[in-house]
């Protein structure tokens, strides 16, 4: 096993991190941005180096600053959280290539994944059902371009090879549009990603989003941790997740997650991962995979009483999987609201000082967060400042558990969607489990204030 890690990242991921490290006996290095210098995780680390100034891409985004940081301080291994750098092949390489192994898969597994249309191609070979779409990256010719959107049918929805959080897609409702809208999605991607190619979707009406969590070791073990639905978006950005999914039969859920644990053996890929499926009518459609821990991974924990982000690291130490498909059992009923430091119905950003923290406990209740009192919210990063997560035994009683968890939530000095939460957790199509990915957003067009 490794003896020092460094985390590669900030916030409640990095304490996320550093709490498995030293839960394992491994001395977690964490890096730090002048922004972040006051954090209390940074205080209380083992060893601490700071990565340079509070924008990102002088900092948590500088591979060379991270790479010497590993150098100087003789970890072994380094952990990218999500977001930054988790998901870019070229880091890493360069992690690996300076000798120390990047606790994720191979840049070769990152980078395929990372490409949505060889992502998609990859996962039809490996069997798994995606939604129907062109066969790979779309044509410059306007014939050939209204031919394929003709045989998926209208509408459609034109996304970029190398998109992500949310950016980079177009819905095309007519024949007249379809032409206009590949070559300007084409222009955006190019700017946005560096990569103009752009592929075509069906455009689902009214999917849920249910993801599947993997855990994969280099001796070509995998297994599936269940499902999540994240459902509840905002601008396609994730507000509350659980586990399991509502309504949905056990034997669809098994079925789908047999084929993405099967993907994993085939592609060869290693450490945690999730496969990311739009649902409808009883059909799962894959929509692409992301090769890193996820914000929402704690609802998963929770319910197969699995750490996640332990096994990431003996996994990437070599150790084998410590448990079969079969020893993997369900128990209860998770839920997670994201805590972000933002107006709770105009979203405006609301950084700065926090002059109370009085976090919620008891039973079935988890906060993960770096904050406390008198903490300063910087300005330059994600809005997210925790994650309050229940178990219950039913979903019942994990709606209670959260329903009490967030009025014994007091933050003050700052604004959050703590007031939005509480507000979800008694509605009742909520409640009811099921609601599709537009539900959040027509509910707050409906209580605008
Ligand atoms: P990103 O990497 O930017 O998150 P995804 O491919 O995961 O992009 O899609 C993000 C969201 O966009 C989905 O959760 C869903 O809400 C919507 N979306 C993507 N593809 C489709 C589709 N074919 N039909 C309907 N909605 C879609």
């Amino acid at each position: 096993m490794f003896k020092k890690i460094l985390v590669a990242n900030r916030g409640e991921i990095a304490l996320r991190v550093q709490r498995a490290c030293r839960e394992m006996g491994i001395t977690a290095v964490m890096v730090y941005s002048e922004a972040d210098r006051d954090a209390k995780y940074v205080k209380l680390a083992d060893e601490a180096v700071c990565i340079g100034p509070a924008p990102s891409n002088l900092s948590y985004l500088n591979m060379p600053a991270i790479i010497s940081a590993a150098e100087v301080t003789d970890a072994e291994a380094i952990h990218p959280g999500y977001g930054f750098l988790s998901e870019n092949a070229n880091f890493a390489e360069r992690v690996e290539k300076s000798g120390f192994q990047f606790i994720g898969p191979t840049p070769e597994s990152i980078r395929l994944m990372g490409d949505k249309v060889s992502a998609k191609q990859a996962m039809v070979r490996a069997g798994v059902p995606c939604v129907p779409g062109s066969e790979g990256e779309l044509p410059d010719d306007p014939v050939a371009i209204k031919r394929i959107a003709k045989s998926i049918g209208y509408p459609v929805i034109v996304k970029a090879a190398g998109g992500g959080g949310g950016r980079g897609m177009r819905v095309v409702h007519t024949e007249a549009a379809v032409v206009n809208a590949v070559q300007m999605t084409k222009a955006e991607a190019g700017a946005a990603f560096g990569n103009p190619a752009v592929y075509m979707e069906k455009f689902l009406q009214n999917p849920r989003h249910i993801e599947i969590q993997v855990l994969a070791d280099k001796h070509r073990n995998a297994v599936y941790l269940g499902e999540r639905d994240c459902s509840m978006q905002r601008r396609h950005q994730k507000v509350i997740e659980e586990a399991p999914a509502p309504g949905i039969p056990r034997r669809l859920i098994e079925r789908i997650g047999d084929r993405c644990a099967a993907a994993c053996k085939k592609i060869g890929y290693r450490g945690a991962g999730t496969f990311e499926f739009l649902y409808e009518d009883g059909e799962f459609y894959f929509i692409e995979m992301n090769t890193r821990v996820q914000v929402e991974h704690p609802v998963t924990e929770l319910i197969t009483g699995i750490d996640i982000v332990r096994t990431q690291i003996m996994v990437a130490a070599g150790e084998k999987l410590p448990f079969t498909q079969r020893d993997i059992q369900l128990r209860g009923h998770a839920i997670e609201c994201r805590i972000n430091a933002e107006d709770a119905y105009k979203f405006t950003p609301s950084p700065g000082r926090i002059t109370t923290w009085h976090a919620p406990g008891g039973p079935g209740v988890r906060v993960d967060s770096h904050v406390y009192t008198n903490y300063f919210v910087p300005p330059n990063y994600d809005s997210m400042i925790g994650k309050i997560i229940v178990h219950g035994d039913t979903r019942e009683q994990a709606l209670a558990r959260m329903r009490t968890a967030l009025l014994e939530t007091v933050i003050e000095g700052i604004n959050t969607n703590v007031p939005l939460h509480r507000e979800l957790m008694v509605d009742a199509k909520f409640g009811d489990g099921g609601t599709n990915i537009h539900y959040l957003e027509e509910w707050l067009a409906q209580h605008k204030r």
